[in-house]
């Protein structure tokens, strides 16, 4: 297996998640700007002016919707010397998604070196992480929590705690978290260090 071979999966496999997470990201925009179906009293046109694009989530939708045109656009004048206009759809953003991986794939077969094309292939390989973060739904390699040992679970909703990325740096000052419960002051519960210390050293 080639590095290229892995790179082409992963801009294949990045076009399928960003399938199911864009639409999540355009729905998670019009939740955190107001749900239009709560605002029976204001008019269809009177929604229209809500700039939803104004939330942290919709501009990164709107970022990605901007630049995937925009690669695709610049990918297809350097391999085939046409473009074509591509409609503001989330459908058609999703189309565009797995066609930059197709293009991308085209230009690493014919050894087209640009900025372009890396350009487009970090963009595109960073999507879903961007997405996932604005979701809350980071995966494990991505911000590298770490379940605490000995199966240490909050007492209030009695999810596994979780030391905090970086605590292997200091872990005599590293508290144990739940990053589900909140205190009055939106801060995440913590138990001090010796919590998961004593749990170590408990027999298994
Ligand atoms: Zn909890």
């Amino acid at each position: 297996m080639t590095h290229t071979t892995t790179t082409v999966d992963a801009l294949y496999t990045a076009a399928r998640e960003l399938a199911h997470m864009y639409p999540r990201l355009t729905q998670l925009i019009h939740e955190t700007a107001g749900n239009p179906t709560d605002q029976d009293t204001k008019t269809p046109t009177q929604r229209a002016y809500m700039e939803p694009w104004n939330t942290p989530a919709g501009q990164l939708a709107h970022n990605i919707h901007t630049q995937v045109r925009r690669y695709e656009t610049a990918l297809n004048i350097r391999l085939f010397n046409t473009a074509k206009y591509r409609g503001t759809s989330d459908a058609l953003t999703i189309q565009a998604f797995n066609r930059l991986a197709v293009l991308i794939d085209h230009a690493h077969t014919r050894h087209i070196d640009s900025t372009d094309v890396t350009d487009a292939e970090q963009l595109l390989l960073s999507w879903p992480r961007q997405i996932r973060l604005m979701l809350d739904e980071p995966l494990p390699g991505e911000e590298p929590w770490t379940k605490a040992p000995g199966n240490l679970c909050c007492p209030h909703c009695e999810r596994r705690l979780e030391l905090q990325p970086g605590w292997q740096h200091n872990p005599e000052a590293a508290d144990v978290i739940c990053r589900h419960c909140k205190d009055e002051n939106g801060d995440w519960y913590r138990w001090v260090p010796s919590t998961w210390v004593e749990a170590l050293q408990q027999p298994a």
